[in-house]
């Protein structure tokens, strides 16, 4: 490819692009960030210079950048293959990469059904969840056509996916679009919604969802949950024990429990998968972002064979799951995913990842002395820094201020890539990172 000068792809893109989740005022006024190549935990922009990876892309690099493995892999299935429809036909790789998959999840999931992004993994989700009850059982499951989601969840920007959402700055404006949930407290242990101390949590946003079950169940379809981690919410970690509780709950009013794995899935919080913090199966994962370590887009919903098989019927009865994508299953996205998977093995990362964990859980301790830090949230490799203005009062700085956007321009000076979510810092290092690698991340921030 040609070479462009910087300032020529400067105004092309703000000639010619719209960002997402970005006020593009803002963008027009200011220099943006050109990447044009990756290493190890390293991007490098246009004009040469190095950043530290703080965020791994957007959550999803896994090994590093411009992994010779993973490229290779994606070479060589090019090179054979670049795509064939799923729909009616099977592809080498996308039947190995299912096999895979149910070995390393949660037991109990067996089937794959494949997407190209997170939102879509938990559309399908959704979607399988809700005819699922159409087609199986007795006559008063068909009422099971609701959700219940929780406050500050994010699950994605699809109109399904944004209907379970609960994150008013993002959701509030389609609300005449979506369909209606039933909401649940979320498990914001810092500014808890049923005004309780950290000391004094008796999970009672667990007994908040245990009642609505108890008025709801028969209308519910399942309970959409992201594992462990309120992600985009800011990083909110839900009390130990929590996950498990809601599996309970779910088995006891018969309920379906989707756990949507896409941010915190493939080693993100020190396990391969959230949900084996408290040794529980859902009945479906939503898994995507880290699949392929951050090279193709790739996403994968599964299920157990109970769900599959309410599928399962002659041509005629319509029992089928009419949905799919262009590019499901597309080939080239799952050799990468199975390269990534390999690594897992060969460089035994999430063995691996128990040290660097240690380090970092350590490195953010510093974090609560400052003087705007209100809260510390960490799990794994994810952690989110809740500022401030002041922490007796938790009221945190007017938006005016833009401190987040500022800090994140500061830690770019100093040679490091992070993004906020509202007014939490959030840090998300590539989990091949090594230890000094990960000691810079938390000096530099
Ligand atoms: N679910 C969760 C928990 C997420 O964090 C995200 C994205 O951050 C999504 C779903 C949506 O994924 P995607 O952006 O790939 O559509």
């Amino acid at each position: 490819m040609k070479n462009y000068k910087p300032e020529q792809l400067e105004r092309w893109d703000k000639q010619y692009v719209w960002h997402p989740f970005t006020q593009m005022r803002q963008w027009q006024k200011e220099r943006p960030l050109i990447i044009e190549k990756g290493e190890g935990s390293y991007l490098y922009d246009v004009e040469g210079n190095k950043y530290l990876d703080g965020i791994s892309s957007l959550w999803v690099t896994v090994h590093g950048h411009r992994k010779r493995e993973i490229n290779q892999a994606i070479i060589e299935q090019l090179d054979k293959l670049a795509h064939s429809t799923m729909l009616g036909q099977a592809n080498i790789t996308s039947t190995l990469l299912a096999r895979k998959l149910v070995e390393i999840t949660p037991e109990g999931l067996n089937k794959v059904f494949y997407s190209e992004s997170g939102s879509t993994a938990v559309e399908i989700g959704l979607k399988i969840a809700y005819q699922y009850w159409q087609q199986q059982g007795e006559e008063k499951d068909k009422d099971k056509r609701k959700f219940v989601s929780l406050v500050n969840a994010y699950h994605g920007d699809t109109i399904g996916s944004v209907s379970v959402g609960g994150i008013d700055l993002f959701h509030k404006i389609f609300a005449s679009l979506l369909f209606e949930t039933i909401s649940a407290p979320s498990p914001y242990c810092y500014r808890c919604p049923l005004n309780l101390s950290k000391e004094n949590c008796s999970m009672e946003c667990v007994n908040e969802m245990e009642s609505l079950l108890d008025r709801h169940h028969h209308e519910i379809a399942g309970v959409v949950i992201e594992p462990v981690v309120q992600g985009a919410a800011g990083m909110l970690v839900a009390p130990d024990g929590y996950l498990a509780k809601v599996r309970e709950l779910c088995n006891r009013y018969n309920v379906l429990l989707i756990a949507d794995e896409v941010a915190v899935g493939f080693g993100r919080t020190g396990k391969m998968f959230a949900c084996a913090h408290e040794n529980v199966s859902p009945d479906i994962i939503c898994l995507a972002k880290g699949i392929t370590g951050g090279y193709l887009p790739l996403a994968a919903t599964m299920t157990t064979n109970e769900i599959y098989n309410a599928f399962l019927g002659e041509v005629y009865e319509c029992k089928t799951f009419y949905h799919g994508h262009t590019y499901t299953g597309n080939p080239v996205a799952c050799a990468a995913a199975l390269a990534n998977l390999e690594l897992f093995e060969k460089d035994k990362l999430i063995e691996t990842l128990q040290g660097k964990v240690t380090l970092f859980t350590e490195g953010l301790k510093r974090f609560k002395e400052l003087q705007h830090v209100g809260d510390v949230r960490q799990k794994g490799l994810m952690a989110g820094i809740e500022i401030v203005e002041n922490t007796a009062t938790k009221e945190p700085f007017p938006v005016k201020y833009n401190i987040p956007h500022r800090i994140v321009l500061e830690a770019r000076k100093n040679g490091l890539i992070i993004r906020p979510l509202d007014n939490v810092m959030v840090l998300m290092p590539i989990l091949s990172m090594s230890l000094t690698e990960l000691t810079q991340v938390l000096d530099i921030t």
